[in-house]
């Protein structure tokens, strides 16, 4: 596998910077969905009820999802200041660039990824 071209490199940049971006916007509209839903016996029927405990908890895991993304997104985004980018962090191998153009902010090739989600 090659190391990353000066230019794919500053592809991938632009990306990791957009979607910090995007993610930071996304965090800060979502705020007020992920906190608790106050449950109000008389405003809210029992279904209703649970359909808002059910939003919420969806709300709360994509924010959780989010957050990450946006952490693994600045941490990319370090790595290509530092001259760091673009390897696996487990076996030190190049990352191909056709998947860090679909998941910029990876940190794992993806036999590694895969055996450490296989590990959780
Ligand atoms: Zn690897």
């Amino acid at each position: 596998m090659d190391e990353l071209s000066k230019q794919q490199e500053t592809t991938l940049h632009d990306k990791l910077l957009k979607q910090k971006n995007a993610l930071k916007n996304l965090l800060v509209d979502n705020e007020d969905t992920s906190k608790p839903v106050q449950l109000d016996q008389q405003a809210l029927g029992r279904v209703s009820r649970i359909d808002a405990i059910q939003q919420q908890k969806m709300a709360v895991a994509n924010r959780a999802s989010q957050e990450l993304t946006l952490v693994q997104t600045i941490k990319a985004l370090r790595r290509i200041h530092e001259d760091n980018y673009g390897y696996c962090q487990e076996c030190d191998k190049y990352i191909p660039y056709e998947r860090l153009l679909i998941k910029p902010e990876t940190s794992f090739c993806i036999q590694c990824q895969s055996a450490l989600e296989k590990n959780t």
